[in-house]
């Protein structure tokens, strides 16, 4: 630890003289107001500090100490339904104490340490038994929809439980247990600290298995996640990126959500504060918020602030996933990330790689991308937990040239690309259909395979070649005219039609059509794909197309979206009425012949 004075006052950099023994990314305290900053460059004893907080006032002269800790976040129950700003301060509690503007220098902690949990110790662990990291030592119901398992933490070595914890009612500073180690006895807590730039250790990462199923068509058949998997949604404004974030929050089968808003207007960011808390988990009716934990950069906190809270959001959810849990992790949106990390790169006067961005934007990006995945968990339980990752990015103009499009589609394993015209023309999700892809095919098939349908790769193979082929077919159209095509090629844009229109087009705020089931996903693809083999085989036979576009079964197919879960039997109907209308049709197109 030691003590400077600052010598330069750049926006939210500051230059500090005298910092003998401060070491990087070393968290310090800054003038008498105690602005919370951390140390990103050091030269000599001169170190750098970007402040979480608004410097506007501070001058050369004003005393700066480095703690010696690194910035780190709080880690126990109590996390879920919080709030935090970028460098988890909960916003309600800033907001109580100082109102609207959070005042600067203000110290809270990140979680409520007043507050006691009823804590039920693991049955059957005595003491006297070997113990290490990642063991379980007993749980808190911290909402009604989450148990908090309650661990060694990674940060107390092996040993002998020496103390067993018991029944009972503890805050989360108490002691619970403590374990005889190599370097002395550890006192165990609730809670424990964590640095959050290091990602937290696992035994070993598994290969994806399971889809993270989303509910939203064009993602599960077409581009699916899986969990633990990472994606990234680059789009214009407009585009759609907020809403599909927000469905995924909403819908996708994650256990635990962590939501990051770098909100690129403040508007947006309070409507994420005000939507999320009156959103409902689907699956049980409760409160979404009671498996959420929400980071939000509102407009007027610091840019370095919103450089933390990707790293204060993921260190969150790698916390969730050790204990088991399937997390996904939305953040929303990474350019601002990006955008923190141009600036004060700019203020270290660093030479500027693509667009101004700093030489090392691609390498944060992966580290971060990175920290995601399926893992067994330390413990000798074996655990399994996941944790996917989905970046929204927004760069100017919806330019995917953009470095931190590339250097985001670099290690992400899925894309959906968002696009300006299906936005324009109210097709949501704008996720294009030609230029979006995902890597999880192979790994998810079996899985597909196995707990939806057989025939699942082939259903989603024939219908991403009929929409390549819709868009030779257009480029066909447009030089020379509808009327150059055959009639199996004009059966090919009523279908794609179809796909598009029926299929691949969902309303996030239809309360019947905002998610659909795996299973009803595949049969409402196979009613198309099966009137469609049919068309084909009865423009073979002279069925006129004029013909196929008057069946009554379109109008069902058109409407399809709306069969309620339990009805999926109607399937079978759409099927039959697809049999027997192509018959008639064939039937008259003959008699019409003799
Ligand atoms: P972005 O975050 O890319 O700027 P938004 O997610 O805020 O864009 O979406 C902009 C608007 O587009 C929304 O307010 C909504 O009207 C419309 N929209 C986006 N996605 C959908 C969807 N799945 N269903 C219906 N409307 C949508
Ligand atoms: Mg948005």
């Amino acid at each position: 630890m030691s003590t400077g004075r600052i010598v330069k006052v750049s926006g939210p950099l500051i230059v500090a003289e005298g910092m003998h023994e401060a070491k990087m990314f070393e968290v310090a305290r800054v003038s008498e107001k105690h602005l919370i900053g951390e140390i990103i460059e050091l030269h000599g004893s001169e170190a750098y500090i970007q402040v979480y907080e608004d410097t506007s006032g501070l001058g050369p002269g004003e005393i700066v100490e480095s703690t010696g800790m690194s910035l780190s976040i709080e880690l126990g129950p109590g996390l879920l339904q919080s709030i935090y700003d970028g460098i988890q301060r909960p916003l309600d509690v800033v907001y109580a104490k100082a109102g609207h503007y959070i005042t600067r220098g203000i110290n809270v902690p990140g979680l409520d340490h007043a507050r006691r949990w009823e804590f039920t110790p693991k049955a059957g662990l005595k003491a006297g038994e070997p113990i290490g990291p990642g063991d379980l030592l007993g749980e808190i119901r911290e909402t009604e929809l989450i148990v908090h398992r309650v661990l060694v933490p990674p940060t107390v070595g092996g040993g002998t439980l020496v103390r067993a914890p018991e029944r009972g009612a503890y805050a989360i500073e108490d002691t619970i247990a403590e374990i005889e180690t190599p370097n002395g006895t550890a006192k165990v807590a609730l809670m424990h600290r964590w640095p959050v730039r290091t990602p937290r250790p696992i035994v070993k990462k598994l290969v994806p298995q399971k889809p993270l199923v989303t509910g939203q068509r064009v993602i599960d058949a077409l581009f699916p996640i899986s969990q633990g998997g990472t994606a990234c949604v680059p789009g214009p404004f407009g585009a759609g990126k907020t809403v599909i974030q927000h469905q995924l929050a909403k819908w996708s089968d994650a256990q635990i959500i962590v939501y990051i808003g770098c909100g690129e207007r403040g508007n947006e960011m309070t409507d994420v504060l005000q939507e999320f808390p009156e959103l409902t988990d689907p699956a049980t009716g409760r409160p979404l918020m009671e498996r959420t934990v929400l980071i939000a950069n509102t407009s007027n906190m610091p840019v370095a602030a919103r450089e933390a809270s990707v790293y204060t959001g993921i260190t969150i959810a790698e916390y969730f996933r050790d204990m088991g849990y399937d997390v996904a992790v939305m953040a929303d949106s990474t350019s601002r990330w990006a955008e923190a990390m141009r600036e004060m790169s700019g203020r270290l006067e660093e030479m500027p790689g693509e667009e101004g961005y700093p030489a090392y934007l691609p390498s944060r990006i992966a580290e971060f991308y990175e920290r995601s995945g399926r893992a067994i968990c330390l413990g000798s339980e074996g655990r399994t937990g996941t944790l996917s990752v989905i970046g929204a990015v927004s760069p100017p103009g919806g330019d995917l040239s953009d470095p931190v499009v590339q250097a985001t589609l670099k290690v992400v394993k899925v894309f959906w690309s968002l696009e300006d015209q299906l936005a324009f023309e109210r097709h949501f999700p704008a996720i294009s259909w030609l230029t979006s892809y995902s890597l999880y095919h192979d790994a998810l098939r079996d899985h597909f395979h196995a707990e939806v349908a057989e025939d699942w790769g082939r259903v989603r193979t024939e219908t991403m070649e009929l929409l390549q082929k819709e868009a030779e077919l257009k480029e066909l159209v447009r030089l020379v005219g509808v009327d150059a095509l055959s009639p199996q090629d004009r059966v090919v844009l009523e279908t794609t039609k179809m796909i598009r229109e029926d299929f691949l087009h969902q309303s996030a705020f239809d309360a019947e059509d905002a998610y659909t089931r795996l299973d009803k996903q595949y049969r409402m693809l196979k009613a198309i794909l099966d009137l469609h083999r049919r068309s084909i085989e009865a423009v073979g036979k002279r069925c006129p197309v004029r013909k196929l576009l008057e069946l009554p079964v379109r109008e069902r197919i058109s409407r399809m979206r709306y069969i309620a879960e339990k009805d999926l039997a109607q399937f079978d109907t759409i099927a039959k009425d697809i049999e027997e209308q192509l018959a008639g049709c064939l039937k008259e197109s003959r008699t019409g012949e003799e």
